[in-house]
């Protein structure tokens, strides 16, 4: 590999391989949490309440802290959200708690998300058990997935006293929070000790299982009370470009993947890496490829800056990283020089009329061909839906909503028996880690109501 020339301004490169993958944010300390936790002004009716979709009882977790009872402000997070060391790291604070706190009008929001992380981070090094199995009712339920949405949902079902099986088809469980966020932001071990904390409640996790291969899906609705589908969606999509199979064209996810999971010293990249693609994802990718040490790393966008999916705190973050921008530009040829990346052939866009999703819709600009060189293209252009899945639900007249599982505001399907959630059933809106929490603990609740309270009434 060329030797790589470092810009004056980008620190990262001042630190050993693993210090660049450590964490971004520091944890607060107790003095610093402490302060913070003490500007709250405790509002009734707290607007961050409100924002925050798992409805956490902010006010109260934060006043705990202030007041020096770290545990308790745990179980406060935790009793509305049971990811929530999580949530503390990836939620886009934003627009979500921070971004509604009154004091952001004239002031800093509190930084809700660090205090979160401070109070969950506390009860997980200590090793505190909040929650037990309940009873058991006699009803077992089967999960499929064990993303956020799935361990959530999981973990309510346990607390109300359901024999509860997650099926994940990855080695190690915890969705895309073990394999899709960037090390940085989370690393593995938060995600698989949110995965213990489920398991300790008494639900059983069982990895390397694929339904629908391994196991019928259709053995599980017949086995089961109930079944809750939280598969997530699936790899990034082909871009349908000549050139797609040459050597040093990847699939974003599996790029992300490989940080979390192997060794960083044994991950090969390029020198000159286009990243395609402008959300949240493409911009995890390019800004991993700068810290794994890539010189130039250009991410290419077909519309311009205004319509760019990516959180602006993301975008400014890649910015800051030393990503550079290409907007108005779409791929249409990745070239090759013996069998490996050389080069990606671009063509100008301008915006036309908006198209179905609102934003103004690319047009190419005849003639403007030109080359980005490059050794290696990453594609980060979303992921594809659960179109496979879909076939093995047809029979069990389960409905579709462009090319997602359709639920209701109980989060059930056509099917009775039959609940989903999690990104597979977001068919419009952002996809988060905390909304895919929240399904799950409204498909547990339904669930509760369908086999338990109800069955429990009609015995009267
Ligand atoms: C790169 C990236 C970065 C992101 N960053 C953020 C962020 O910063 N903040 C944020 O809030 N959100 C972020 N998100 C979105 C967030 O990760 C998702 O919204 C969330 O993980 C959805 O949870 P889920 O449980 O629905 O699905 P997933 O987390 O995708 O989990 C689904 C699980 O189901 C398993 N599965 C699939 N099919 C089967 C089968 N047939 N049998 C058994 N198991 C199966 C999968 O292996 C997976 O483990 C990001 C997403 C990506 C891709
Ligand atoms: S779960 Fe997310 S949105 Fe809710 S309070 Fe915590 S950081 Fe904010």
């Amino acid at each position: 590999m060329a030797e790589h020339y470092k810009p004056q301004k980008y620190k990262a490169w001042e630190m050993t391989l693993e210090e660049r993958f450590q964490e971004v944010y520091p944890p607060f300390s107790e003095r610093e949490a402490t302060l913070e936790a003490n500007r709250c002004l405790y509002c009734h009716d707290a607007p961050c309440m409100v924002a925050c979709p798992t409805h956490i009882d902010i006010p109260t977790f934060i006043r705990k802290i202030a007041t020096g009872n770290v545990k308790g402000s745990a179980r406060t997070i935790l009793e509305s959200n049971l990811m929530g060391a999580t949530c503390a790291r990836v939620c886009p604070v934003d627009v979500l708690c921070e971004g509604d706190c009154v004091l952001g009008a004239d002031h800093k929001p509190i930084a809700i998300g660090r205090l979160q992380r401070y109070a969950t981070d506390y009860a997980s090094e200590r090793n505190i058990k909040f929650f037990q199995k309940g009873k058991p009712n006699g009803k077992k339920v089967a999960v499929i997935g064990s993303g956020p949405a799935g361990l959530s949902c999981a973990g309510e079902l346990a607390k109300a006293g359901f024999e509860v099986t997650v099926y994940e088809k990855k080695e190690m469980a915890g969705g895309l929070s073990t394999y899709g966020i960037v090390v940085f932001r989370e690393p593995v071990e938060v995600s698989l000790k949110e995965v213990k904390m489920i398991e300790d409640m008494g639900v059983t996790v069982k990895t390397g299982v694929t339904v629908g291969k391994d196991i019928k899906f259709e053995d599980l609705v017949n086995e089961n009370d109930a079944v809750f589908i939280s598969i997530g969606l699936g790899q990034v999509p082909e871009m349908e470009i000549a050139g797609e199979d040459l050597s040093g064209v990847l699939d974003g996810l599996d790029f992300i993947e490989k940080t979390k999971v192997q060794a960083l010293d044994s991950i090969s990249y390029g020198n000159r890496i286009c990243v395609i693609g402008a959300g949240n994802t493409a911009i995890d990718c390019a800004t991993i490829a700068r810290r794994l040490g890539a010189e130039r790393v250009t991410m290419i966008y077909r519309r311009s800056e205004a319509e760019m999916p990516a959180y602006h705190f993301e975008y400014e973050f890649a910015l800051k990283e030393g990503v550079s921008f290409m907007f108005l530009t779409q791929p249409v040829e990745v070239l090759g020089k013996d069998g490996k990346v050389d080069g990606l052939k671009c063509m100008r866009m301008d915006l036309g009329a908006p198209d179905a999703s609102g934003r103004r819709s690319p047009v190419p600009v005849e003639g403007s061909e030109f080359v980005v060189p490059c050794d290696m293209v990453v594609k980060a252009i979303g992921q594809v839906k659960p179109a496979h899945f879909l076939k093995m639900l047809e029979p069990f007249g389960v409905e579709s909503v462009k090319g997602y599982i359709k639920v209701d505001s109980d989060n059930r399907t056509a099917h009775r028996k039959i609940y989903a959630g999690g990104d597979c059933v977001r068919s419009h809106g952002e996809a988060s880690t905390v909304m895919a929490v929240q399904d799950g603990k409204i498909a547990a609740k339904a669930i509760t109501r369908a086999l338990v309270d109800e069955a429990a009434l009609a015995k009267k």
